[in-house]
């Protein structure tokens, strides 16, 4: 039988027309999505079912993006095929959040029928959607925090208006989105203590890690960097991983156009809007933006750079060691903020300066 001619045959299999170019090797569809899986599967090795230890739990931090919801699409998938190859015995269950993305910014519509279509699509899992501000009634320690950031919270409004106004306090954007990502790892590593997860899984792409390693070193956290960037230990006591660190953004698209069961799902990727100078823009809004132009052209860079971060190992803890109320940084060796009063002492650099940042104290 002859063989069948293609225009531009896939590199893989040699059987099909390949519909993308991925890293200079054109592939069809069924060998792209092998490949993306492939590269998820690796991260993912240390969650095989093990004899007799039952499976570990685990938190996806889903916002219904691109990124986190391909990786909840994966792992649904790895969890079945592990469930029949260990006859009925995987190696992780899963609770999948959502902080409800309508709480933490005022442009993006409920996301109550996409919650509901993920827990149709992707059955056997629990399942919590959660607004941004229930961060005051679950998080026990978030209340001294806001005291230490000198906000005066006022008890007899809902909790929306008490956090609304902590947020909107601060003058800056830079400050602003600092401050939200660190709410928003507190309330999923809060929440992921309460449904009692051991570790939590972050749908950040190669290229998002790329932005928050640029956006972190700006900013002063490169000592949190370890632990938002790599897999291993938090202050908290959780493990962190993230799967997707070898896909870059635009495969990950790919993998949501090729996914039928996210269709529905999804929600638009937030643009940055044409309108906006870049001097009202965050840093990490910068950043994120400079990856998604620049970093395309260059992706071997972007993943050097991940890959770099990759290999430092996390802080060690010491006894009576001090943490930021914020962020968990260490204040041990912080003696810019040890020269600070008004409860400085309390706070690392890096969060002092977005606090420098408040133009209110009062939500009164
Ligand atoms: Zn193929
Ligand atoms: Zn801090």
């Amino acid at each position: 039988m002859p063989a069948k001619e293609f225009v531009n045959s896939c590199v893989s299999c040699k059987d099909a027309e390949a519909s993308a170019t991925i890293r200079g090797r054109p592939l069809c569809q069924p060998c792209f999505l092998k490949y993306a899986g492939a590269k998820i599967h690796r991260s993912m090795t240390k969650f095989r079912p093990q004899k007799d230890l039952p499976p570990t739990k685990l938190l996806v931090a889903l916002s219904l993006g691109t990124s986190s919801s391909a990786l909840l699409h994966f792992l649904h998938k790895l969890r079945d095929s592990q469930s029949s190859t260990f006859i009925g015995r995987a190696g992780f269950d899963l609770h999948v959040l959502v902080i409800d993305p309508s709480s933490v910014f005022t442009d993006v519509p409920p996301v109550k029928a996409n919650f509901d279509a993920v827990n149709e699509n992707y059955p056997g899992h629990e399942y919590s959607l959660v607004p941004l501000h229930s961060i005051l009634s679950i998080d026990e320690d978030i209340k001294t925090t806001l005291r230490d950031f000198g906000f005066v919270d006022d008890e007899s409004k809902s909790e929306k208006e008490r956090l609304d106004s902590f947020r909107q306090s601060i003058s800056t954007a830079t400050a602003r989105t600092d401050i939200d990502n660190l709410l928003l790892i507190r309330l999923v590593v809060t929440c992921a203590k309460k449904y009692g997860c051991e570790g939590v899984v972050w749908g950040d792409s190669d290229s998002r890690l790329a932005a928050k390693t640029l956006a972190n070193v700006a900013k002063g956290r490169g000592g949190s960097l370890t632990w938002q960037v790599c897999d291993g230990p938090t202050p908290w006591g959780l493990e962190f991983c993230f799967p997707l660190r070898e896909l870059y953004k635009s495969e990950l698209d790919l993998y949501v156009k090729y996914t039928p069961e996210l269709q529905g799902i999804v929600i638009p990727d937030k643009q940055t809007s044409e309108n906006l100078s870049t001097r009202d823009l965050s840093i990490d809004a910068l950043m994120n933006q400079y990856i998604a132009t620049q970093g395309e052209k260059y992706p071997g860079v972007m993943a050097n750079v991940v890959r770099t971060v990759n290999k430092l190992q996390p802080e060690r803890r010491a006894i009576g060691d001090t943490r930021c109320s914020l962020c968990a940084a260490s204040l041990q060796h912080d003696t810019l903020s040890a020269e600070r009063e008004d409860n400085a002492e309390r706070i690392c650099y890096a969060c002092l300066r977005s606090r420098d940042d408040m133009n209110t104290v009062s939500n009164t």
